[in-house]
């Protein structure tokens, strides 16, 4: 992946755009508005989208969405989070095989919800999976190693970071735990 999501001067940051804006979303909005990217929040409800303008303000863009509001961010966006959560159901595909195919070249699609009752079940989703794969996208395959014996690195970089993503959010014993029970 050749974009680094926080940018640097002169260079715009990367654009993230979160798919679903609840309690999945809005988490992934933390993370993304700590990785200084441009941040871009969907959904259809309106409440949703309005707890999220209330706790990001002006660093989070928030779309009411629609299948033309949804094609038009995810082709202009370097890293798509699917976050969209029916209670009892799969999780809708917003992201047909062929808008995916249209991604910018680089761009990627983490699917925070493979189905409905994954983030009940697996809390570390939040905490562990999305800080893991951001790291990817910020740092961890920005410096893309030659081959896959040195891919090591990379992952190292990415489990490596959600440590650091504790200490800030959580206290430095966060970490501390984190990283003892690797
Ligand atoms: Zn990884």
């Amino acid at each position: 992946m050749g974009t680094l999501l926080a940018g640097v001067p002169g260079v715009p940051a990367g654009k993230i755009v979160i798919l679903g804006s609840g309690v999945v979303g809005a988490n992934a909005a933390r993370i993304a508005v700590g990785l200084g990217a441009r941040v871009f929040a969907l959904d259809r409800s309106v409440d949703a989208l309005r707890r999220i303008e209330c706790e990001f303000g002006a660093r989070v863009v928030t779309v009411y969405s629609s299948r033309d509001a949804i094609e038009q961010h995810v082709l202009s966006a370097d890293l798509v989070i699917g976050a969209v959560l029916v209670p009892g159901a799969a999780a809708p595909r917003l992201v047909s095989r062929a808008l995916l195919a249209r991604m910018k070249r680089g761009a990627a699609l983490v699917d925070g919800l493979p189905d409905a009752r994954a983030y009940q079940d697996r809390p570390w989703y939040g905490w562990i999976l999305i800080p893991h794969e951001l790291s990817h996208q910020w740092f961890g395959d920005y410096v893309t190693t030659e081959n896959w014996a040195n891919t090591w690195l990379n992952e190292g970089f990415a489990e490596f970071m959600p440590g650091q993503y504790w200490r800030e959010n959580l206290g430095r014993h966060a970490a501390d735990d984190y990283y003892s029970d690797e």
